[in-house]
């Protein structure tokens, strides 16, 4: 996804709260770009995919236990070409 305004890519990233998760895989099923899995060992929410996050904030918003915080990071053009010093 890239900021509408500048076109510039934007990067994303998903944390999970383990101690939050009630396993209830919502999220991984509501996902549009399947970013998320259950952990098959410990049957938690996890990231696998996070490249492919488009920042929708689903997973973050439908959470029924509050387990999921999506933040934005910085740019990759940010990070790329950082400004001359
Ligand atoms: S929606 Fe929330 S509680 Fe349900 S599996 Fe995902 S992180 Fe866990
Ligand atoms: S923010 Fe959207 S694309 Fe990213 S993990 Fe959550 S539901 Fe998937």
């Amino acid at each position: 996804m890239t900021d509408r305004k500048t076109n510039v890519p934007r990067k994303w990233d998903v944390v999970v709260i383990p101690g939050y998760c009630k396993n209830c895989t919502l999220c991984v099923e509501i996902c549009p770009t399947k970013v998320l899995e259950m952990n098959e060992y410990n049957q938690i929410a996890e990231v696998v995919n996070l490249d492919v996050c488009t920042g929708c904030k689903l997973c973050e918003m439908l959470c029924p236990d509050f387990a999921i915080e999506v933040r934005e990071t910085a740019t990759e053009a940010l990070e790329e070409d950082p400004a001359p010093s």
